[in-house]
């Protein structure tokens, strides 16, 4: 196994060109307890020095997150907490104190878990991640970038550089909710993120990102259509849980059950549009 650890984000392009069968490793914490055959017997490609990956920017239209910044950066960061409340809330989620430490926004979503916490909070918020080779940089929206199970749209010889977060406009509700066997040092059975703006019957944005309910993270679009497309009030329950059959794919695995998914999914979406439910939300307005 040899083991390359470049200091410039140009020599890591440069390397990724030449052995595009190099696996890039930032913090290490799924590769490192990795059950991945593909990570067998391979040559690593350390991004962890390269600074330029690094770094919690603020501009005028959101927040630009390096692919290195770490789970503790982001949780505890003023302008994540602030502007971005969902994310820093499912920074602090992701494993323990130990792993929030060295885990990576970049490694988190690059993992392509279907249960990775940050996942629908980055598909809520309309986040966007930028792909960089030698031969050219590219912006991909967050919601295309999972491509199937454990697969993104990265090619081999890009590297993941920053994810671009926009700001919610003002008034929004941020909800973020994870469920797990504990609260912490658990893998999610089911999660889900938000982001909702306006009121019914007169939506500006409605977001829902799962976590743990298919092969993927997804953005529940039949759900976000029927909350919209409900002219007063919102969907009743049966209304919201053919939305999300329509969304979701769970299965059964280790972690729960499909059945048990679907109730929770259901319950965290309740939950999410509860301040509309007991003001001329469900009731009140049909
Ligand atoms: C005990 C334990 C508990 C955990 N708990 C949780 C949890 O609660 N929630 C959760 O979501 N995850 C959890 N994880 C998984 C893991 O910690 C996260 O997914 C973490 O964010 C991965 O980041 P990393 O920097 O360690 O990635 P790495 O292990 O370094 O890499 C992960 C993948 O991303 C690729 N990669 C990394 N950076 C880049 C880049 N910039 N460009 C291209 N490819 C890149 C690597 O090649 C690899 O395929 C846990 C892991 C452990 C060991």
């Amino acid at each position: 196994m040899r083991w390359y650890a470049p200091r410039k984000l140009h020599e890591a392009l440069a390397l990724l060109t030449e052995r595009p069968d190099l696996i890039p490793i930032a913090g290490g914490t799924d590769i490192m307890v990795g059950r991945d055959p593909r990570a067998c017997g391979h040559d690593y490609l350390s991004l962890a020095n390269v600074a330029a990956l690094r770094g919690i920017r603020e501009t005028p239209a959101g927040v630009a997150i390096g692919a290195l910044a770490t789970m503790t950066e982001i949780g505890r960061h003023p302008i994540v907490c602030r502007a971005l409340p969902a994310l820093a809330a499912s920074a602090r989620a992701t494993g323990a104190f130990a792993i929030q430490n060295r885990a990576t926004l970049g490694g988190n979503i690059m993992n392509a878990s279907p249960a990775a916490d940050n996942a629908p909070v980055l598909l809520a918020y309309g986040a966007s991640v930028s792909l960089m080779s030698v031969a050219r940089l590219r912006h991909v929206p967050y919601e295309n970038f999972h491509s199937g199970y454990k697969v993104t749209v990265r090619r081999p010889e890009e590297i993941l550089g920053e994810i671009f977060v926009p700001y919610a406009p003002l008034g929004a509700r941020h909800y973020f909710r994870k469920v797990g066997t504990r609260r912490a040092q658990a893998i999610s059975k089911v999660g889900l993120a938000a982001l909702l703006v306006g009121r019914p019957g007169a939506w500006e944005r409605v977001r829902f990102g799962f976590s743990s309910v298919a092969a993927t993270p997804i953005l529940a679009c039949a759900l976000a259509a029927t909350i919209t497309g409900t002219a007063r009030g919102l969907p009743d329950d049966e209304g919201l849980a053919e939305a999300l059959g329509r969304d979701l794919a769970a299965r059964d695995d280790i972690r729960s059950t499909a059945e048990y998914r679907r109730r929770i999914a259901l319950n965290l979406v309740r939950e999410a549009l509860a301040p509309w439910r007991h003001q001329g939300g469900c009731d009140a307005g049909q």
